[in-house]
């Protein structure tokens, strides 16, 4: 836990307040018992979320197991810091389960995961009749993302554009590539939406491998 809050102190320090720190825990990975990497029991959820809210972090993700979300409301009704989750938790069903108790403050869905954009939009409607924002997550990186970022604008309770950017190894603008002139996110964090017909984006037919 420990060098969990010293890696975001140093990342404060770094970015001077200049950015929007969010917290990935990544406990829900696994629909099972197992799971990659330090398993969180309730306490460490809790002395965590408590440590990251001092420090101003937007929100804490996935503190506790994919279904266990009896706990994860206990969670949510004991700490300030906003709760996010649900990148891969499937079907209507499960989001609205999510809403009532008050599992996550900010959801997550992922098209890839759940019945794609028609199931999205539905999770959508959901959470603003439920008062909840909403941050897709769009683990596909391209044509899916750009989908995505439609219904973020078109949302008064969404906050934010996900886009899985990882510099140097994997910036977005790598898989971004295949557009012919991709949507740019500027040095303040911010993108225009395409406004030409359909997504706005057209593919470059030269980055399609003969089938
Ligand atoms: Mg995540």
């Amino acid at each position: 836990m420990r060098e969990d809050l010293r890696t975001v102190e140093r990342v404060r320090e770094t970015t001077g307040g200049r950015m929007v720190i969010m917290v990935d825990a990544t406990q829900a990975q696994s629909s099972g018992n197992w799971q990659p990497g330090v398993q969180w029991d309730y306490k460490r959820a809790y002395d965590t979320a408590v440590q990251l809210e001092r420090l101003g972090v937007y929100w804490l993700e996935e503190p506790l197991a994919r279904y266990d979300f009896a706990r994860v409301a206990e969670l949510n009704r004991a700490v300030q810091i906003p709760l996010a989750g649900g990148e891969n938790n499937r079907g209507l069903h499960e989001f609205r389960e999510m809403c009532t108790p008050n599992v996550y403050d900010v959801l997550q869905p992922e098209p890839l995961v759940m019945e794609g954009l028609t199931g999205l939009r539905k999770v959508g409607l959901l959470e603003e009749a439920f008062g909840k924002r909403i941050v897709p997550h769009h683990g596909g990186g391209n044509i899916g993302t750009v989908a995505t970022l439609y219904l973020v604008a078109s949302w008064p309770h969404a906050p934010y554009w996900d886009v899985l950017h990882d510099p140097p190894v994997a910036p977005y603008e790598n898989r971004f590539a295949i557009f012919t002139q991709p949507p740019k996110v500027g040095k303040d964090g911010l993108v225009k939406v395409p406004e030409g017909p359909g997504l706005g984006v057209e593919i470059d037919p030269g980055m399609i491998l003969p089938g």
